[in-house]
């Protein structure tokens, strides 16, 4: 076995469990590391305490000097927790975070020092952005970004670093982060589902839109993944063949967690307590090393920084228990990949699950009103939605019999669909202020409030309705969730918007009740958006005919699926809602394309060095080994020798033949891979999409026929049993 590899095996054999240690009860470590309102209370004068709730309740702007009190009480406070730093922590168009830190520490006169932290501190920030993603913002404009707080994403301590949530946006205006255009669709939402609310409840002044996310990702001893420079490189395997024992006996779904891994989900799940992420849920998934986490869920905002928050605490928890953490949609070919399930609804300030079926047939109506909307706006919308969570990693996914297809279409269960099938045909027309409201009440009146969504449930849909919330199951593990947030809630506004104009018009033209109003536009919107509707398996050819049949999109490349972020009709939504400008768009999906383009590069690359680095020299080697073998059987039996090494002359042939194809087409890559590179945006990304991508699982074809012939002794890169099996 070549050295790394056993070295690395030997290494993880040996790896024991890390003792941890919890102090104390989950609850009462809930939230120790977060400046909320129990912290605001106990460190801030009364007046910055007032403001600032009202800020994260009404938006109202918070004057300079009330931010001074905030950030002297937040000073006091990190201080008092053994803060030596603070940074305006945010996300840029990475998808990642980002963070500079500071020190409180600062000399003065006397040649003493002090610590200082104040308003100007707290509210504006000029971090050198030059080198984030900007999508030719910057360069068109000119400006410099600065980074701005959040209030309504509360400040938190990791480590020592007291971490500021901020929007990020160019000094013209334009914002440059995933944040800000986040919280602008929570507006719209928001504004367009109070106005509704009110058509039922006048007590209604608020309607936050909720995320629960369900993280799943794989864990992968560290001295196993550094012997992979494709796993260290790109997050996933490039080449590999498939071991002898895969997920097929569904053995490690809800299996028993094994201790190493225990020990690192409570070290993570201590670290969240503390950060106040509620985590809540942890098991095995599918696939063999793989595991999930979900957290009790929460408003839309703070839920996008809190998976965006344990998205880095898991790579730094994991690094304790050398283990590496892989967000990557497809790490093992064969094998289930990762997604991110965001599962979302609209409540009311007043504690009403918009979503949620209620026990009288008026709650019912409000029910239906916000579940028909949202089906309606999937089925306008559905390609931008697409869009929202296209990347070349979750290419590997979508449509590929694991994950919801690239079709994005509702599933809402046996039940619901009966309701709506029957509203459907309540009359013929619209309805007279004569007709009995009777008859529309009767079928409201047969939802249950409790929906039997277990036994109901169609894993392969990308967009199911679960009894109280809708889940989108189609987001990819390692995205950011404010992208597929932001569309989604974009979407509903404006259906809402629409929606309420259309129940006015009816009211004030035919002097309809408002209920009837209301039933009326519903049924029109069931009527108009059925084809989105499906409740079949969404796996396999069948459902594809029928999609295209039924007119919807599917849209299996990234590089196809991006191109309804820009079209005039998002655009112009987008505008509408007063989410994005144009330009904000657009540079979106310019960063879009381009971190497609370089990740398809990456593994290009990668995978030609791999394959010639490691590969070939170690099939050559075994090779001679071979040939060694051959000649002296020849020594031995004179001209009789072939009957002796047939099987020996046949692999020496086989090896040579595998060695020519991976060269050869390494080099057309290669010559592929630096024409794409003379292109721009769209063009780029299609042909890394349809002329460099495709070499990849031929080369690697050849590869792991090379692994099954070659001496197990030489390989040199851990294999998928070790990857997959080892802990
Ligand atoms: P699963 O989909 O794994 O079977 P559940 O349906 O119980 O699990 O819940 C999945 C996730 O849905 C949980 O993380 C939970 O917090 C979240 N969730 C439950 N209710 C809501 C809601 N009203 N809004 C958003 N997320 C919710
Ligand atoms: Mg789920």
């Amino acid at each position: 076995m070549s050295t790394i590899r056993f070295n690395a095996l030997k290494e993880t054999l040996h790896r024991k469990a890390v003792e941890i240690k919890e102090q104390g009860r989950r609850s009462e470590m809930f939230g120790a590391n977060v400046f909320n309102k129990h912290a605001m209370r106990q460190f801030m004068t009364n007046e910055a305490f007032v403001s600032v709730q009202s800020a994260i309740v009404d938006g109202v702007k918070i004057e300079r000097k009330i931010a001074d009190q905030v950030a002297a009480g937040m000073k006091d406070w990190a201080l008092s927790k053994g803060a030596t730093h603070y940074t305006h922590w945010f996300q840029p168009l990475t998808g990642a975070t980002a963070e500079k830190h500071d020190a409180f520490f600062e000399t003065i006169e006397d040649g003493r020092a002090m610590e200082k932290f104040d308003g100007g501190q707290l509210v504006q920030q000029e971090p050198d952005a030059s080198s984030f993603p900007n999508g030719g913002i910057r360069n068109t404009f000119e400006a410099r970004g600065y980074t701005a707080w959040d209030p309504t994403s509360p400040a938190f301590i990791y480590g020592t670093t007291l971490c500021i949530p901020t929007v990020f946006v160019a000094y013209t205006g334009e914002a440059l982060d995933n944040k800000a255009p986040l919280l602008k669709a929570l507006q719209a939402v928001d504004t367009a589902a109070t106005a509704i609310c009110k058509y039922f409840d006048k007590n209604v002044s608020k309607v936050n839109a909720s995320l629960g996310w369900e993280q799943e990702y794989f864990l992968i001893d560290t001295a196993l993944a550094a012997s992979r420079p494709d796993i260290t490189l790109t997050g996933r395997t490039l080449l590999g063949h498939s071991p002898a024992k895969g997920q097929q006996l569904d053995d490690h779904y809800f299996g028993s967690i094994p201790s190493r891994v225990m020990s690192y989900m409570r070290d993570l799940e201590h670290e969240c307590m503390l950060l106040g992420i509620p985590v809540k849920t942890r098991h095995n998934e599918v696939a063999p090393n793989q595991y999930e986490l979900a957290p009790i869920f929460e408003e839309a905002n703070l839920a996008v920084d809190h998976n965006s928050l344990l998205m880095d605490v898991m790579e730094k928890v994991s690094q304790r228990h050398h283990f590496k953490v892989l967000f990557h949609e497809k790490p093992f070919a064969g094998i289930n990949g990762s997604g991110k399930h965001n599962n979302w609804s609209l409540a009311t300030d007043t504690g009403v699950n918009l979503l949620s079926p209620g026990k009288t047939p008026m709650k019912n109506l409000q029910f239906l009103t916000f579940f028909v909307n949202t089906i309606k706006a999937v089925h306008d919308h559905e390609e931008l939605l697409r869009s929202s969570i296209a990347s070349a990693g979750n290419d590997h996914r979508l449509g590929a019999n694991e994950a919801p297809p690239a079709i994005i279409s509702v599933f809402i269960g046996s039940q619901l669909s009966a309701v709506l099938d029957e509203l459907e045909h309540v009359t013929k027309g619209k309805l007279s202020p004569q007709e009995k409201t009777d008859l529309k009440l009767n079928v409201v009146g047969k939802i249950p409030d409790v929906l039997l969504d277990n036994t109901d449930r169609n894993r392969t849909s990308p967009f199911a309705f679960t009894g109280n919330k809708f889940e989108l199951r189609a987001v990819g593990s390692w995205a950011n969730c404010a992208g597929p947030m932001t569309v989604l809630n974009t979407i509903v506004a404006k259906q809402l918007k629409e929606f309420k104009k259309e129940v006015d018009a009816l009211i004030a033209s035919k002097g309809l009740k408002k209920d009837e109003a209301v039933f009326n536009v519903l049924r029109e919107y069931i009527k108009a958006s059925k084809k989105i509707r499906f409740e079949g398996n969404g796996y396999g050819s069948a459902w594809e005919k029928e999609a295209a049949k039924r007119g919807l999109s599917n849209h299996k490349t990234t590089p196809e699926a991006l191109k309804a972020k820009i079209s005039k009709k998002s655009i112009e939504l987008f505008e509408e809602m007063e989410v994005m400008s144009k330009v904000e768009v657009e540079a979106r999906h310019e960063i879009e394309l381009e971190e497609y383009i370089l990740r398809i590069q990456i593994e290009g690359r990668v995978l030609g060095d791999v394959a010639r680095n490691h590969v070939i020299p170690t099939a050559v080697k075994y090779q001679n080994t071979l040939i060694e073998n051959v000649s002296g059987l020849k020594n031995i039996f004179g001209n009789d020798f072939k009957k002796h090494a047939k099987e020996q002359i046949d692999l020496i042939e086989k090896i040579s033949l595998h060695i020519a194809e991976i060269n050869s087409k390494v080099e057309k890559m290669t010559q592929e891979r630096k024409r794409a590179n003379k292109l721009e945006g769209q063009k780029s990304a299609d042909m890394y999409c349809h002329k460099v991508r495709p070499y990849f699982d031929e080369i690697r074809y050849h590869c792991d026929k090379l692994e099954m012939m070659v001496d197990d002794e030489l390989w040199p890169l851990a294999k998928y049993r070790e990857l997959l099996f080892t802990r």
